[in-house]
């Protein structure tokens, strides 16, 4: 077995890759910074830039057939050494599942939900953090380090081991215990910090300054976007022939609905496709500052910025962003698509928990849900019409939050062993089975 096998130094054969600031413009090479050293860590954020042309030449459908069926086989659209191998060969490519219940529950023609809890640590973020894991092994780190309380942490730590690097995890003093074990299972070492996630935050950054980590945390870190692009290059090209009209992803921080919007719109790019979709973003109600922001750029207040109520809260706990630190690229990448937002309730997304565990099989996290309580809502509303063919992001399988799960599903029947109280019970089911679709 090969673990940990160092692909060649990043800066060497990719002299067509730059980083460039999204704030100023100002470019970078790659590996020299992680933030604009001009705008500062909280405001210079810097973007990935690939040569499209060159990209065009070699990444065709033909091409695609033959490769890989993982995330890494779009390596023309990804910051990765020509030579790189990948330490976690089995991230991405999941199955796009036809859902035509869930579809006529909502109301709508056409729903397919992209399962992404099938990855390897069982959600959307092993996308970013493999790729955090190849950038840490191309500059020669041993270690690597994260703050987070949720899919981010255990895609990382997941990552990591099968990389066999090092992992270095935040978490508030206050993290469930059950979250814990997914950390702990593969190898992290967890530092709990009793001040709260705000100062595990820092923590983990003085630490990776300190100890010579490379750091993982999401708001400085340029690549991590491009790991979550391949979510839409895959739907791009799982769609290919057979074009939604709507994709409808969760915000929380607002990166992950940019980095899909950013696969989408590379894939038209280099010719794999010649669609574009519109992007439907979907917070939940008690925790929506990038909706709220959104909609005030929409009725034309061009300098709109973040209004910020750090007491926001939510069920669904991957989109539990009162501060969202990507909020301007989930903004923009909703507005060019032409696209929308929605917000849905605490109780919308506990029904969609489970309506798509009833209707699809498919066990989603509550953020996870909210796509599809999204879609439902946008239904509602006008904004999707009732025609439409929609893609939902399942950006983290149910068993990760099980207590989240109880919360929105039904309850077990408390039965004495005889047949008598298993007949009520079915004949009591029997009724609801003709009333469901
Ligand atoms: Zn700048």
């Amino acid at each position: 077995m090969v673990f940990g096998r160092r692909p060649a130094s990043a800066g060497a054969c990719m002299t067509d890759i730059r980083l460039s600031c999204v704030q100023c413009g100002a470019g970078y090479a790659m590996g020299v910074v992680q933030t604009c050293t001009a705008c500062g860590l909280s405001e210079g954020i810097l973007d990935v830039v690939f040569d499209i042309a060159a990209a065009r030449k070699t990444l065709t459908r033909d091409a695609l057939a033959k490769r890989e069926r993982s995330h890494w086989r779009y390596r023309e659209l990804l910051p990765l050494a020509d030579d790189f191998t990948p330490v976690q060969p089995d991230v991405g490519w999941t199955p796009l599942i036809e859902a035509p219940r869930l579809a006529q529950a909502i109301g709508i023609r056409r729903l397919r939900l992209k399962d992404d809890g099938r990855n390897p640590s069982g959600s959307f973020k092993d996308r970013p953090s493999s790729l955090a894991v190849a950038m840490a092994l191309a500059q020669g780190a041993k270690s690597i380090a994260t703050a987070s309380t949720g899919n981010t942490a255990s895609s990382l730590a997941c990552s990591a081991a099968a990389a066999g690097l090092s992992c270095y995890i935040f978490v508030p003093g206050t993290v469930p215990e059950g979250k814990l074990a997914q950390l702990l299972a593969y190898g992290a070492t967890v530092f709990k910090v009793a001040e709260g996630y705000a100062a595990a935050y820092d923590l983990c950054n003085e630490a990776c300054a300190a100890f010579g980590w490379y750091n993982r945390n999401c708001a400085i870190n340029p690549y991590l976007v491009e790991g979550k692009k391949t979510g839409g290059l895959e739907v791009a090209e799982q769609c290919a022939d057979d074009p939604p009209d709507w994709v409808s992803a969760s915000v929380g921080d607002g990166c992950s609905i940019a980095g899909i919007e950013k696969g989408l719109r590379q894939m038209r790019e280099v010719g794999i496709i010649e669609w574009s979709a519109r992007m439907l973003g979907v917070q939940a109600a008690d925790c929506a500052p990038v909706m709220d922001v959104w909609r005030r750029f929409e009725s034309g207040d061009a300098g709109a910025t973040l209004k910020i109520d750090p007491t926001a809260t939510t069920y669904a706990d991957s989109i539990n962003c009162p501060v969202p630190r990507n909020w301007r690229k989930a903004v923009n990448a909703v507005r060019e698509s032409n696209g929308g937002y929605v917000s849905v309730s605490d109780e919308q997304i506990m029904a969609a928990v489970r309506e798509t565990g009833r209707l699809t099989g498919v066990f989603a996290e509550p953020a996870a849900a909210t796509a599809v309580a999204g879609v439902a809502e946008a239904v509602k509303q006008g904004v999707i019409p009732r025609d439409a063919s929609v893609v939902a992001m399942i950006t983290g399988n149910g068993l990760k939050d099980t207590a989240g799960a109880m919360k929105a599903v039904g309850r077990a029947h408390d039965v004495k062993a005889t047949l008598a109280g298993i007949e009520q019970v079915v004949s009591e089911s029997r009724i609801c089975e003709r009333q469901s679709p």
